[in-house]
């Protein structure tokens, strides 16, 4: 241990020539270009329901986003598309996280075909061990109404109970499968109005199928009030019942949303009151899952650099192995690669979610990423600094 201690190399996030080695200098002018323009809420409050309006009543801009907002945050349409991404996300040892992004639909058919697509995406990861977790959205397997009702206690009539049967099964089919390859998965988190349905279900999965090992991951939204407690409780319940925690840490993304509907309807915000307590919860979260790694798989899901850089500090400190097989960082793609390609080239285990589907289905997403680097403070400035400074670092290249 004490020679891997010696080996142990710094680095920096500022290692612009590490974080867009992968980018030719047309593509870094690309994304520069679409930075400038999703960082304007004027062009994005405008540009996101004029997208809409135009996709509903047919206009050809298909190939005009293709070519833009989806090239820069998406893997392409099908598994296929996303092979020479993994590739190159390889090379620079960094896995893949495919992310079946086809959002918004409500009905039965569409539920089934996205598990089965879900199911695709863990048979590819048991064979590509590049490809280093699933995932999967609730809402893309189970009508938002009813999980609603679950959440709320309500009671479910008789066609109801056997809808959330067959919700339950599709989770059940896709962790099982995840089991049986050795493949883990994340359960992404959402809505707090339909979050305890989504815990209760988790906390089953890691029941059943994390007793070896972390395998089931679910979500902790560290800007609610309440999530650390519940990360420690399931955990202390994972300790007590002798099966292994999966805790995925993310702030949350749904902000907004959260305190309009808590305003309106008359209820207390469960979204922290300042962004302090947010981070303040959110770094005590890694600090407890670290101090229990032997029962709990960690995956830091965040762009913050100090979040990042906390854990990296903290995993040399503890003397814990920089590829530890229970820690993971994860950045969504076309997003923060400063991060992820520095903390990869110093031997930490770095994921990319890459969303990929049908353009028109992965929109809602498409719009969230637009949303977040308007609305996330500082996000675009720090994309456009970093490419700046790698435009500037080219050019001064004889
Ligand atoms: C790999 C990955 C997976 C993700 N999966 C999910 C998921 O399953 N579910 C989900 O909800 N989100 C998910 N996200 C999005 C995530 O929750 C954040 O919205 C996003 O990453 C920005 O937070 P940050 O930690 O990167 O950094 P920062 O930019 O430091 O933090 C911004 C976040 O801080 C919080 N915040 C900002 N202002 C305030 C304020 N005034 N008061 C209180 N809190 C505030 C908000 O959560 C905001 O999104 C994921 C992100 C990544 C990278």
């Amino acid at each position: 241990m004490s020679q891997q201690t010696e080996q142990r190399v710094s680095f920096s996030f500022e290692n612009t020539e590490n974080a867009f080695k992968s980018k030719s200098n047309r593509e870094l002018d690309k994304a520069f270009w679409l930075f400038k323009i999703i960082g304007s809420p004027f062009l994005t409050k405008l540009g996101l329901p004029l997208t809409s309006a135009a996709l509903k009543i047919g206009l050809p801009i298909t190939p005009i986003i293709r070519n833009t907002i989806f090239n820069h945050f998406c893997g392409g349409e099908s598994i296929k598309d996303c092979l020479p991404l993994i590739d190159r996300l390889a090379a620079q040892h960094v896995g893949t996280i495919l992310d079946y992004s086809v959002e918004g639909e409500d009905d039965e058919v569409t539920f089934e075909r996205t598990c089965d697509e879900i199911l695709r995406t863990v048979r590819h990861a048991a064979e590509n061990r590049n490809v280093s977790f699933s995932v999967f959205k609730p809402s893309g397997l189970g009508r938002f109404a009813l999980l609603e009702k679950v959440n709320a206690g309500k009671p479910l009539d008789g066609a109801e109970k056997r809808e959330y049967d067959r919700f339950n099964d599709r989770i059940d089919r896709i962790c099982k499968a995840c089991y049986d390859a050795g493949v883990r998965v994340l359960i992404d988190a959402e809505h707090s109005w339909i979050q305890d349905a989504i815990d209760d279900i988790a906390r089953n999965m890691m029941r059943l199928y994390n007793h070896r090992a972390p395998v089931v991951y679910n979500t902790y939204q560290l800007y609610r009030t309440d999530k650390l407690a519940s990360l420690k409780a399931d955990y202390y319940l994972a300790e007590t019942d002798g099966f292994f925690l999966g805790a995925k840490l993310v702030r949350g993304a749904y902000m907004e949303i959260e305190r309009e509907r808590a305003e309106k309807q008359g209820y207390l915000s469960p979204i922290q009151p300042t962004k302090e307590a947010t981070d303040e919860d959110y770094n005590e979260a890694i600090r407890f899952c670290l101090d229990h790694i032997d029962r709990t798989g960690l995956m830091a899901g965040t762009h913050n650099e100090f979040s990042c850089r906390l854990l990296a500090d903290e995993i040399d400190r503890r003397l814990l192995p920089r590829d530890h097989p229970h820690i993971h960082f994860a950045q969504l793609l076309g997003m923060s690669d400063n991060l992820s390609f520095n903390l990869a080239e110093a031997g930490y285990q770095v994921a990319k979610y890459v969303p990929y589907g049908p353009v028109k289905s992965v929109m809602p997403y498409l719009f969230r990423r637009a949303q977040e680097n308007t609305s996330v403070a500082g996000q675009t400035g720090r994309e456009l600094a970093l490419i700046t400074k790698e435009k500037k670092r080219r050019r001064s290249i004889p």
